[in-house]
């Protein structure tokens, strides 16, 4: 039985990537499976604060991303949309994963030694544990398939290990209790789509970021025309014409997302981007890119502030979605807590 799982973080403004990484993919998979969209709200909490900027600031950015979520066409009715410290059992998981996963494991995770940076003495404990929190956020659905963007890859690859360390640590308990020889699934990430990876537009090496302190590093999913087409220009390149064939974007980063950018939005392939644009002067290309992401996120940015106009809407999807996510995960962990050996009430 395929389950869908796949989270946000609220941590600021939602970007081009967040939209053609991860929620372009939800919109998609919501015709064929059961799926959980979640606003990962206290995995926002393991970054400074000021990166999320504060309580009220964590309150309109959870409602922002679940209007993100429905502006980008996830339906409400039809999947799980729900903010994760609204169903405890994330966290209680999150415990009993921390006892499976190794130390070693967390070593490994480049996602925390990017963001924790020079200073790693001072990143909070929260940070460190965030892939284990990630494992058992889509663990407790018993999620097999994860809509994400690249950057993520690791730490699914992280939920795979811990999932089947503990079907192999509790083997016994697992077929004892029923559950034949296996309890959790492998899940698996599903990085597909046009745009797996969507650079920062200050520096082609970077991915684009929420988190990012620069505003002109993104596109955000809110941004109108005007800011649109004054970040696109500014958008860092070198100083060649664009190449007319795909081989010739090689070793060119900034050329190569913008025409990534340009293909993703287009449904046109690269090669035919070129076509088009090659052997041209970037501000030519710039200006097609501006109007054509302008026409794509317009319709998204009017949605999001009509939802916005409106919190309790949004709450009550919230709360919704919480219930029947909490039905889900508070079945599987009784069962968890019976395989751990704990005295179940
Ligand atoms: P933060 O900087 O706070 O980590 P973020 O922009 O990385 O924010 P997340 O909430 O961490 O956003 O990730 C949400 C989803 O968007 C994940 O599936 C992630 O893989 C995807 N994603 C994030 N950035 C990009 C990007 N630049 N290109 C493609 N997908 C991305
Ligand atoms: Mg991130």
């Amino acid at each position: 039985q395929p389950r869908v799982f796949s989270g946000v973080q609220p941590t600021g403004n939602l970007h081009l990537g967040n939209y053609l990484g991860a929620i372009i993919k939800f919109v998609a998979l919501q015709h064929e499976h059961e799926c959980l969209f979640c606003v990962v709200d206290s995995h926002a909490i393991t970054q400074d604060r000021s990166v999320w900027g504060g309580p009220a600031e964590l309150r309109r950015q959870i409602r922002e991303v679940a209007a993100a979520f429905i502006a980008c066409g996830v339906d409400p009715e039809k999947n799980i949309i729900f903010n994760q410290s609204q169903v405890p059992q994330h966290a209680e998981l999150a415990w009993i994963f921390n006892c499976v996963a190794r130390i070693g494991w967390l070593n490994r995770m480049t996602q925390f030694k990017e963001k924790a940076g020079k200073d790693r003495e001072n990143a909070s404990v929260g940070l460190y544990d965030y892939p284990v929190l990630m494992a058992a956020d889509i663990l407790v659905y018993k999620g097999t398939h994860v809509p994400v963007g690249e950057d993520q890859k690791q730490h699914l690859e992280l939920a795979r290990d811990i999932a089947q360390k503990f079907n192999n640590d509790f083997a016994e308990s697992i077929a004892e209790n029923g559950f034949g020889d296996a309890y959790f699934p492998q899940p698996e990430p599903l990085i597909t789509g046009p745009a797996t990876r969507v650079m920062s537009l200050r520096d082609g090496m970077k991915k684009m970021s929420k988190s990012d302190p620069s505003d002109a590093s993104r596109i955000n999913l809110t941004d109108n025309a005007d800011t649109i087409a004054s970040k696109v220009r500014k958008a860092k390149t070198d100083p060649e014409p664009l190449p007319s064939e795909v081989e010739g974007l090689k070793g060119r980063a900034e050329a190569e997302n913008l025409i990534g950018i340009y293909s993703a939005l287009s449904g046109e392939a690269p090669a035919e981007v070129l076509s088009r644009f090659g052997g041209g002067q970037f501000s030519q290309f710039k200006g097609a890119l501006v109007d054509l992401a302008a026409a794509k996120l317009g319709p998204i940015g009017s949605e999001m502030s009509r939802l916005m106009d409106d919190p309790s809407a949004i709450d009550a999807i919230l709360n919704a979605g919480a219930e029947k996510a909490e039905a889900i995960a508070a079945a599987n962990m009784r069962e968890v807590r019976q395989i751990m050996g704990f005295v179940v009430r």
